[in-house]
């Protein structure tokens, strides 16, 4: 079903858009702040999706007169703060330009459809089977069960990294290893915490945006392999996908804003 270009405003819109991300129901960082973020007179007109709310986002937004701008990251990850510098111009320009904010964290890493995670699996060719990785007791990333060369997996992530600029890096392995089951959690996914739940969890391959430098040693030490493709580019899919179905529900024009260079 679709809706009349006149209903396309924030009233329907983010009601939609939480209950379809499950936003009140996911715990996430306090900084997340998922949901509306910055309203607007309106009605919507066009739609942007960016990872971060990020000053150039919002001068990309303002560019391409989209006036819903939906990002991965949004406006308050460092904490109440006085309104000055970049951020005063920030919200300049948003209310400026009538640019309403909608910012969807934990709640779209996890989304079975359009959630990074899943369709990172699917970027890589890999169906998944399971959840892991909870925050809160709420599971955000995805297994799969695969039987294919560590390096062709290596391979099919150097080409989705490169696409966003991101330099793949991948921890030791030899020409023959296979992997059987791989962990994927995007953004700054390896941790600790992580491989070890991903050895509980049976992984030889971990997939992810990022992580400290001793993840890597770590992993190599427990024969695990972990693929970093870059925490800016595991996380475009996401945010490009939530702002596709509210454009195709409100018929409505959407564009990414990119960041070739994460920032
Ligand atoms: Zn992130």
């Amino acid at each position: 079903m679709t809706f009349p270009h006149g209903d396309a405003t924030l009233s329907h819109i983010v009601p939609w858009l939480d209950d379809l991300l499950q936003t009140d129901v996911t715990p996430d960082y306090s900084g997340a702040q998922n949901g509306l973020q910055v309203e607007h007179v309106g009605p919507v007109t066009g739609v942007a999706a960016a990872v971060d709310a990020s000053l150039r986002s919002v001068e990309q937004a303002v560019a391409a007169r989209a006036n819903l701008l939906i990002v991965h990251h949004g406006l308050f990850w460092a904490g109440a703060r006085p309104v000055t510098g970049p951020l005063h111009r920030k919200m300049k320009l948003l209310l400026d330009n009538d640019i309403a904010v909608y910012s969807s964290h934990l709640p779209l890493d996890r989304h079975p459809t359009i959630g990074n995670n899943v369709l990172l699996a699917q970027e890589m060719g890999l169906m998944p089977s399971t959840l892991w990785h909870p925050y809160k007791g709420v599971p955000i990333g995805v297994v799969a069960e695969a039987d294919l060369p560590t390096a062709q997996l290596a391979e099919r992530a150097k080409v989705f990294a490169e696409r966003y600029e991101h330099h793949l890096v991948v921890t030791r392995h030899t020409p023959d290893r296979r992997s059987r089951r791989v962990a994927i959690c995007t953004g700054g996914g390896a941790s600790s915490e992580s491989i070890r739940e991903a050895l509980a969890l049976g992984a030889d391959t971990l997939i992810v945006g990022e992580g400290p430098h001793h993840t890597a040693v770590d992993a190599d030490e427990a024969g695990l392999v972990i693929m970093y493709a870059g925490h800016y580019a595991t996380e475009t899919l996401g945010v490009a996908a939530l702002a596709r179905v509210v454009s195709e529900r409100w018929q409505l024009p959407w564009s990414f804003l990119p960041a070739p260079t994460g920032l």
